[in-house]
């Protein structure tokens, strides 16, 4: 049965191209049974995903907003940067992720250095298999750690070894939120500070204004009343686009979150199309 959806878009989403359950194929096929009109899909570091996802959206007759999430760092506080609507073939855009793939290359591979010598033997080969697509990262590790018995969930690989302050913990080798807005709006995306929650000061993101940046992600399942309240008024007042979506991974990774659970009006695709414009 088709249940009628609370929102027309949500433009946030993963899939297996970073650390999501369903292949791009499957979350869009969710997406149409789910009755969206819209979808962005906004892998981390990567935009593996989008030809697929973008095939399936035609067949089923549904908007596909070509995104990504880029993981940066803002003077030691994680930020994550939405690009919507980008041309994921423009050189400069490509270049750049190469680069963020091979930093998180060298990361995993520095973890596992650090497991070994806590007698915790996984291969990145074996990684790789768990990470499928092209985004390596910790939860592909945690897996790899759950298969072979060392620890018995994600939650006690995270927990015990892999979280930050924990024995594995490298930390990600990130570039600034200001290059993450200079790379999506160079490949003619829009630039949206994702789920901003309490860390982000209001000068940070008149900085990041000033760098390009047009939109915040309001509606997301991180985010309190308050916290929505807060984003919706500086949108307002700023004149930037509020956006919002489920950051969904899948029901194994983040049980309770339902694709189109968070979300937009059509309206903010507008949005969207215009601001891409100036
Ligand atoms: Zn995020
Ligand atoms: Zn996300």
């Amino acid at each position: 049965m088709k249940s009628v959806p609370k929102y027309d878009a949500d433009l946030h989403c993963h899939t297996s191209a970073s650390d999501g359950e369903s292949t791009p194929e499957e979350v869009v096929l969710l997406a149409a049974e789910t009755g969206l009109k819209a979808l962005a899909i906004t892998d981390h570091d990567t935009v593996s995903g989008l030809e697929d996802a973008e095939k399936k959206a035609r067949q089923l007759g549904i908007i596909l907003v070509k995104g990504i999430e880029i993981n940066t760092d803002g003077d030691g506080k994680e930020v994550h940067v939405l690009g919507l609507s980008m041309d994921e073939k423009k050189p400069y855009l490509k270049k750049k992720l190469v680069e963020l793939q091979g930093k998180r290359i060298i990361r995993i591979n520095e973890i596992l250095e650090k497991l070994k010598k806590l007698r915790v033997d996984i291969s990145y080969q074996e990684v790789l298999i768990y990470a499928k697509g092209e985004s390596v990262g910790r939860p592909h590790v945690a897996q790899a750690m759950v298969k072979h018995g060392y620890v018995a969930s994600f939650k006690e690989a995270f927990d015990r070894y892999l979280k930050i302050g924990s024995p594995a913990y490298v930390p990600r080798k990130k570039i600034t939120p200001v290059l993450a807005i200079e790379i999506i709006r160079e490949a003619g995306g829009v630039a949206v500070l994702a789920h901003p929650g309490d860390r982000i000061l209001d000068s940070e993101i008149k900085l990041w204004i000033n760098e390009g940046l047009q939109g915040i992600e309001v509606n997301h399942p991180d985010h309190s009343k308050q916290e929505i309240m807060k984003y919706t008024r500086i949108t307002e007042k700023m004149k930037l686009i509020a956006t919002g979506g489920s950051d969904y991974h899948g029901s194994g990774i983040k049980p309770g979150i339902k694709l189109g659970g968070w979300g937009v009006g059509l309206e903010v695709i507008d949005q969207i199309e215009k601001a891409k414009a100036k």
